[in-house]
Formats: C-alpha cells, sequence, structure tokens
C-alpha cells in the first residue's frame, strides 16, 4: 500500500502530465482554466492552506528552536549522478537519471525528519518584473527554484514533501552555478522532450549559506490537485542570474503547436489564512552588526547551558 501511495504521489509530483496540463489547468490568469478556477476542477486549490504566499517580513514569527538544515550527504554526492531533464508543458523537471526513486542516496535532515531528494524544476516570467511564485513584502522577483524533496517517513502528512525555494534577482554578471541547467535547457525545449543532463552539483543552484537563513510555512503544491502536503523553506537570500540566462528560460516551449512559451509558469500568492510564517533567524537582528554580535554570544552562551545539562544528564 505504501508503495503505492509512494508511486502516486511521485506522478503527481514529478511527472505533471502533459496531456492533463494542456486540457484541464493552465497558469494563464486569462484562460477559463486559468489559476483562480483550478478549484471547480480540482478542490483541493480552494483550501485555506494554499501555496504560494506572500511573506510579509513584519509578519515573520523567528522560531528560535528551527534547526539548520543538516544536508552533507546531499550536498556531496549529488554530483556523482546524472541527470534527466523533461518539457512536461507547465514546467521543465530535472531528476536524477535511471534512479530508484525510493533509494535516492541523497537527502537532507530538517527538524526530526530526513528528506529525500526527488526532482527540481523552476518557475520564470516572461519579463523580468515577475515570474517567481513566492515574493516577499510583494516584490516579485524573476525566477524561483524548487527542490523538490520526499519525506522518508511515507506516514508523513503536513510535511511529506519539502520544498526547497530560492529566489533569484537580475545582475548583470551572469551566474555560473546555472550553467548546467541552462546550457542544457533546449534539450527539453519541447513538450514531451527528454535528455540526459551532466552531473553537476546541486549545492551550486543554492545560494551561499542558503540553509542558513530561510523562512518556513506550510503550503500545497502550487499546480493542481493543490495537495496541502508541502513544507516550504524559502531562502531569505537572493540569488542572481542574468538577462541572457533569462531568456533561455524563456525559449522553452508549452504546448504541441510549438508557439506557446512556458514563461509565466507561476501560481499568484494564495491567501495566508492565519498560517504562521516563522524564520530560523531574527529579522530585527539582521540589519545591525552589534545586536548580531550579542545574539551570537548569546547563542553560544546558550549552547554552553545546553551542553552542560546534557553532561549533567549523563
Ligand atoms: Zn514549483
Amino acid at each position: 500500500m505504501e508503495t503505492i501511495i509512494f508511486f502516486v504521489l511521485m506522478v503527481i509530483c514529478n511527472n505533471v502530465a502533459a496531456q492533463d496540463y494542456l486540457n484541464k489547468w493552465s497558469f494563464d490568469p486569462n484562460s477559463p482554466i486559468g489559476p483562480q478556477h483550478w478549484a471547480k476542477t480540482y478542490p483541493k486549490c480552494g483550501g485555506s492552506s494554499q501555496a504560494p504566499i506572500d511573506i510579509k517580513t513584519a509578519d515573520v514569527v523567528y522560531n528560535p528552536k528551527l534547526k539548520d538544515i543538516r544536508g552533507a550527504s546531499f550536498l556531496k554526492k549529488a554530483n556523482q549522478f546524472n541527470y534527466t531533464i523533461s518539457n512536461y508543458g507547465a514546467a521543465f523537471y530535472v531528476t536524477l537519471t535511471g534512479q530508484d526513486t525510493s533509494k535516492i542516496p541523497i537527502y537532507i535532515v530538517h527538524g526530526d525528519s530526513a528528506y529525500r531528494f526527488s526532482s527540481l524544476h523552476f518557475h520564470w516570467g516572461s519579463d523580468s518584473k515577475k515570474g517567481s511564485e513566492h515574493t516577499i513584502d510583494g516584490k516579485e522577483y524573476p525566477l524561483e527554484l524548487h527542490l523538490v524533496l520526499l519525506n522518508v517517513d511515507e506516514s508523513a502528512t503536513t510535511d511529506r514533501m519539502l520544498i526547497w525555494a530560492q529566489l533569484f534577482e537580475v545582475k548583470d554578471t551572469r551566474n555560473a552555478k546555472l550553467d548546467s541547467i541552462v546550457n542544457n535547457l533546449l534539450k527539453a525545449k519541447k513538450v514531451g522532450q527528454t535528455d540526459n543532463i551532466p552531473a553537476f552539483l546541486l549545492e551550486d543552484l543554492l545560494i551561499d549559506q542558503a540553509a542558513e537563513k530561510y523562512y518556513m510555512y506550510y503550503g500545497s503544491f502550487t499546480t493542481p490537485p493543490c495537495s496541502e502536503i508541502v513544507k516550504y523553506l524559502v531562502s531569505s537570500k537572493i540569488s542572481h542570474v542574468n538577462e541572457v540566462q533569462l531568456e533561455e528560460f524563456r525559449k522553452l516551449l508549452a504546448s504541441a503547436d510549438e508557439k506557446t512559451s512556458m514563461s509565466d509558469n507561476y501560481r499568484p500568492p494564495q491567501p495566508i489564512n492565519g498560517r504562521t510564517v516563522q524564520s530560523n533567524f531574527d529579522l530585527n537582528e539582521s540589519s545591525s552588526g552589534s545586536v548580531s554580535s550579542i545574539a551570537s554570544f548569546f547563542n553560544m552562551v546558550m549552547a554552553l547551558a545546553v551542553g552542560f545539562s546534557f553532561m549533567m544528564k549523563m
């Protein structure tokens, strides 16, 4: 049974059927099957814990108990494999080539759970004023990366999936760390196309220290059926991309007629509905070096105190 559920989940998450996408839903806000109409066909899309959201930094709650993301094996092993890029219409997905998805040895640990790498994809705009799914204080970004990982505990509910999101802003200089993806995008230009791409480090796609500062909330897939089973970690640090690289993303096609661009493949922010966005860092401290130092000292003292109490229990 677990295997069946896992398989179904993988089909839903990884292999958004191009046919389903083309016929039943669209990202186009002006389409009769656009995001505001999804709930008619997919009731969960009208749920109360949907994604993405606008992260209002003034409302973010600092939770000092939130752990860092531990991903040593995830980061180190990721370049030992070859990857496959596939165009499903709504997005292109990058997965490990020829791997039994239930045994992929690339995972991260967050909180009390381990999450196994499943795939990655991006959302982007037809111009650089838009494209990201998450927004921060209303600001949209031209590109957003989603690393999709699945909880190794198949009975997990609200965090059956973990999506690690990285936002990008435009700069003049190219982001060389995106080359492994950008240089291979046209291998999946048309719907249904799939091809191998060389090994690369997943770590390179994330900005340095992305693991250290993040926002966290519970939400859903941002595409139908919008299942509310996703824990989001959104890096608070913004990576960069240049216009030349973005133009490569914009060459991808979303339909068999080779006329429709894949660009603007993002769902707009959904109501927060009383949910709390937490952070593993204090936003008030990050702007002040002196307060940061005090916080670091405080953390050090706390760590010593925790270590001491642990020793006392031994
Ligand atoms: Zn996504």
